[in-house]
């Protein structure tokens, strides 16, 4: 799912106004579609009528005056549908009987050539399978079939006229074989705007739930910490520690979820900006996650610039989650090595970026790692913890700031992420 295109997406792509013709047969549904569409099938007919009654022939003038009445039928057919979209197949067998019988007797009484009931007919069934579905379609070919081919016996048509039944067989199939494809892929597109909706309901439920448990487990530890359920020994406090820490993951995640979902509904994520030197947040980040870095014997510095850099107005909590997140994932993918933040100035715009001496990532992933939800295929990645969301979120947190978040890397060479944000403009002009 994490690979759908972001702009495009599907929702989008199914609110877009549909300018097919055919749509107002096959959605029954005129309150839905555009104007033109209407302007253009109304003037299409009222062209067609015009042009059969000027040719003065009694065959061809019958002719118009069934085109009319089978836009009444039609009309009536599409008004009951919208009505009740349950009666849709119903009221389709009911406008297949109706059209063919409309055809027989008016073709019957005006002496239509044979030419024009093949037209009129494959037209009719045409707009039958495309309105109602491949059901109806079919039951509409059959029967006119079954009239047609009694017309012709009637006459003692020659037998080469016969030919037409399987011709107009082959052009029905077609459009019946489109019109399933067309059935097919608009049943798939629901289920996955199902899914997607399932999802975002399941992500949004699932984050608010979690945060109240995750509160509570940090209160009692807390409370334990204290002593105030009784003195911990040292082992106690140790496996205490280890519950507060998988908390803490917990939250992360939790928090994730919770702006990921705010994001799913088109919301943006609020930002409390204030103007901020951002060497101080970079240097609290690198100094509360060097204990972790140690952890696996990696070396974790922050290489100031000569000094200080202009401010920046962000929104602090936000932009320590991304640089924390950034910083994690190095610790994460890097098995020996050093881990270097730095930070710098460059076109009216602060640079940062993180670099490691990890398991890198391969080029083609490199197009998908800020997708949502995406994790590389690299085996190694699978032994740690995340869900994929870090790189997601942190591109959209520093992009509603006006900065751009990068990568370059290459597969078992390590990486280096940078992000930039805007500088203050009153610093600018200093
Ligand atoms: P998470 O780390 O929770 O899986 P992220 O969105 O932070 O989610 O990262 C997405 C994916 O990008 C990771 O699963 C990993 O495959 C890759 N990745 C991120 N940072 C690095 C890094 N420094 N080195 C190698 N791969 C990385």
């Amino acid at each position: 799912m994490g690979t759908l295109p972001k702009n495009d997406s599907l929702p989008t792509l199914m609110a877009k106004p549909e300018r097919n013709i055919f749509a107002v047969y096959r959605d029954g549904n005129h309150r839905d579609n555009n104007w033109i569409v209407h302007a253009v099938r109304i003037s299409v007919r009222v062209g067609i009528v015009f042009a059969l009654w000027f040719t003065r022939s009694p065959h061809y003038q019958v002719l118009a005056a069934y085109m009319v009445l089978s836009e009444v039928i039609d009309q009536l057919a599409m008004l009951a549908v919208r009505q009740k979209e349950s009666l849709r197949k119903w009221v389709g067998y009911i406008y297949v009987v109706n059209s063919v019988a409309a055809i027989s007797v008016v073709g019957y009484f005006a002496d239509w050539l044979l030419n024009d009931y093949f037209l009129v007919y494959l037209i009719h069934v045409s707009s039958a399978t495309m309105g109602f579905g491949i059901g109806v379609g079919l039951v509409s070919f059959i029967t006119s079939m079954l009239v047609y081919g009694a017309m012709l016996l009637g006459i003692h048509a020659p037998l080469i006229t016969f030919l037409r039944i399987p011709i107009m067989a082959i052009i029905v199939l077609r459009i019946v074989v489109s019109q399933g494809r067309y059935e097919k892929a608009g049943e798939m597109i629901k289920n996955i705007l199902d899914i997607e909706q399932a999802k975002k309901d399941f992500i949004a439920i699932a984050s608010h739930n979690l945060r109240t448990p995750v509160a509570a487990i940090y209160g009692y530890i807390e409370v334990l910490l204290r002593g105030d359920a009784g003195t911990l020994n040292d082992q106690q406090k140790i496996y205490i520690q280890r519950i507060q820490s998988n908390n803490q993951e917990l939250e992360k995640l939790t928090e994730q979820l919770l702006q990921v979902s705010i994001l799913e509904v088109g919301r943006e994520i609020n930002l409390m900006k204030q103007p901020t030197q951002i060497e101080m947040l970079i240097q609290d980040e690198v100094n509360k996650l060097i204990p972790l870095a140690e952890t696996k014997s990696l070396r974790l510095t922050f290489n100031k610039s000569r000094g200080l850099l202009p401010l920046v107005s962000i929104d602090v909590e936000k932009i320590k989650s991304v640089l924390s997140n950034l910083i994690d994932n190095a610790i994460k993918y890097t098995e020996k090595g050093n881990i270097t933040v730095t930070a710098r100035q460059e076109d009216g715009f602060i640079v940062v970026s993180v670099s490691d001496m990890g398991i890198g990532i391969a080029e083609e992933d490199l197009p998908k790692i800020f997708t949502k939800f995406y994790r590389s295929g690299n085996i190694l990645v699978y032994n740690k913890v995340g869900i994929g969301l870090g790189l997601y979120l942190g591109r959209q947190i520093i992009e509603l700031h006006g900065g751009k978040m990068t990568v370059e890397s290459r597969s078992g060479q390590g990486s280096v992420f940078e992000f930039t944000l805007p500088i203050l403009k009153e610093d600018i002009l200093k």
